[in-house]
């Protein structure tokens, strides 16, 4: 029996070293283990508990062999609950905190009533030595808490044994070795401790001692090897904090949650103060309204115009609910999508597309499709469209005198001249090369007319102050109207040609209205 204990200390020495270096394994690779803390507070208390183990063996007095126990059940007294700590980390399930404290509460007591069990034997009811053994070994008569501390690390570790058996669908095949390692972490030391209390250990010694370093080394080579598992989260994380979308959390009550770094930068004036309070108070706090886009059926779309700092954005804004695998909704993301580059170039392609890009009036094109439009629109009511078709006087000259560039100088003069007397409605566009035209809704010839007076003063008015000195500048005005909605574009153009041909006939600088019946008459 003596080498026989020699071989078990042997044994169980070597166990506890197993299982102090996989602690200090777990400490130098706490970085690629998913929850290291609990890791190596596990191995760690293990340790403990096995070379408490051992010195009990070693021991060769009771009293001894009592102080022993109470070292061995510092460890093993919190062992089965940071084991199942462990295992919901690892599924991703958090503890609360109450009830983590909670679960700690029994631990806490066996060690206190272990360590002063002389007093009320309620660990124990007797502890004494086994007969015949060449070195003291004790064993005892179990109290009342022993059963309760029992109980309780085999509920720890069934617990966590049937949780990771739950897991076994859920896991992607490729983790199934590790899920598989860790349930076999929790039902080894079970087995071996129910083997012990059965007494069908080799002489009737607690084997669980020497099963524990396995079982560490199980953890730490699953865990270490399901970093990968770990991705998923870190990954989603990463992208939430590296998007370019601003991306605001929202739950059920539209509460401010969380918001990303762009959605910082976005919105500037969010803080961590704003967080947990609703959307409209955010907004309100934020920019002294409420959030300004309507709640539809499919959540929050819409547009945001922000400025900040000077810097007026738009954001497109859209909504998306964040559900729980069983398909309720407990939230919903805010995404901002910034398109104020998309806007200008946006805006940009639309002014070229549609207005003259040296004087900035419409182009002919586009006032032709206005224009129509426009003609349409005022047909059925009978309200008349008036037309101003105009040509600079003797433009020609300012090219071949002080060059084409002055030549346009004179372009954008006029222009800039024209849209101080054009009113709102008005569509004035740049028709050719030094002829311009106004469609003028709602007004009869007449107002045209008085219109066109009012613009050949303006530019009568206004010379423009060149290099070359001050020019003053005429223009030939010819101007029709639409009678009943009947007449056409095309026929209200040629009307108008017809009277600016007729100015320029009389002498320029004239306004001059086609009128139907007669030739078309001077303007006064
Ligand atoms: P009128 O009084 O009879 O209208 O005589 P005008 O000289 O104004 O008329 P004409 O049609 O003989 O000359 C128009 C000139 O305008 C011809 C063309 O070279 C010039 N022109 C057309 N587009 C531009 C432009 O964008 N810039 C400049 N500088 N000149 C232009
Ligand atoms: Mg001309
Ligand atoms: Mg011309």
């Amino acid at each position: 029996m003596e080498t026989r204990l020699t071989m078990y200390i042997t044994l169980v020495v070597t166990s506890g070293v197993m299982s102090a270096f996989l602690c200090m394994y777990a400490i130098y690779k706490r970085k690629d283990v998913p929850d290291a803390r609990n890791l190596i507070l596990l191995t760690a208390l293990q340790s403990i508990y096995i070379f408490g183990f051992a010195f009990e063996l070693a021991s060769d007095s009771l009293a001894e062999i009592k102080r022993w126990i109470i070292v061995e059940y510092l460890g093993i007294a919190f062992a089965p609950v940071v084991g199942l700590m462990l295992v919901l980390r690892y599924m991703g399930k958090a503890v609360p905190r109450p009830w983590a404290l909670a679960m700690y509460a029994i631990p806490l007591t066996t060690i206190a009533l272990v360590s002063t069990n002389d007093v009320h034997g309620l660990f124990y009811k007797d502890i004494y030595l086994r007969e015949n053994t060449p070195s003291p070994m004790a064993d005892i008569v179990v109290g009342e808490w022993y059963i309760v501390h029992g109980a309780y690390t085999f509920g720890c570790l069934l617990a966590g044994g049937i949780l990771l058996i739950l897991q076994w669908k859920k896991t992607n095949k490729a983790y199934r070795k590790q899920l598989f390692t860790l349930i076999c972490g929790q039902f080894i030391p079970m087995t071996a401790s129910f083997l012990y209390l059965m007494g069908i250990t080799p002489d009737g010694m607690d084997v669980v001692p020497f099963v524990l370093c396995i079982t560490s080394a199980m953890y730490l080579w699953a865990l270490l090897s399901t970093q990968m598992l770990r991705i998923s989260p870190i990954a989603k994380e990463s992208l939430f904090e590296s998007m370019r979308e601003g991306v605001l959390v929202l739950d059920l009550s539209e509460r401010l949650i969380d918001y990303n770094p762009a959605a910082g930068r976005m919105l500037p004036e969010l803080g961590a103060p704003l967080v947990g309070l609703t959307l409209d108070s955010v907004w309100k706090r934020m920019a002294g309204t409420e959030f300004p886009i309507e709640r539809g059926l499919g959540g929050i779309n819409g547009h945001l115009r922000w400025t900040s700092g000077g810097k007026t954005s738009e954001y497109e804004v859209r909504s998306s609910l964040i559900k729980k695998r069983a398909g309720d909704t407990f939230g919903s993301l805010l995404m901002l999508i910034d398109f104020t580059e998309q806007r200008m170039l946006q805006e940009q392609l639309k002014r070229q597309a549609y207005y003259d890009s040296l004087t900035g009036a419409l182009n002919r094109a586009r006032f032709v499709m206005q224009a129509r439009a426009l003609l349409q629109e005022k047909a059925p009511s009978r309200m008349p469209v008036s037309l101003i078709l105009f040509d600079i006087d003797h433009f020609k000259r300012f090219n071949d005198t002080y060059g084409h560039e002055t030549g346009d100088a004179v372009l954008v003069h006029v222009a800039a001249v024209c849209r101080e007397v054009i009113e709102e409605g008005h569509l004035f566009a740049r028709y050719g090369g030094e002829e311009f035209v106004i469609a003028m809704p709602d007004a009869t010839l007449e107002e045209a007319c008085e219109f066109a007076g009012r613009l050949r003063d303006a530019l009568a008015e206004e010379p423009l102050l060149s290099k070359a000195g001050s020019l003053s500048v005429t223009a030939s005005f010819g101007v029709t109207a639409s009678r009943d909605g009947a007449d056409s574009l095309d026929e209200l153009l040629r009307q108008a040609d017809e009277g600016l041909y007729e100015a320029k006939r009389r002498g320029r600088d004239q306004v001059v209205a086609y009128n139907k019946k007669e030739l078309p008459a001077q303007h006064a």
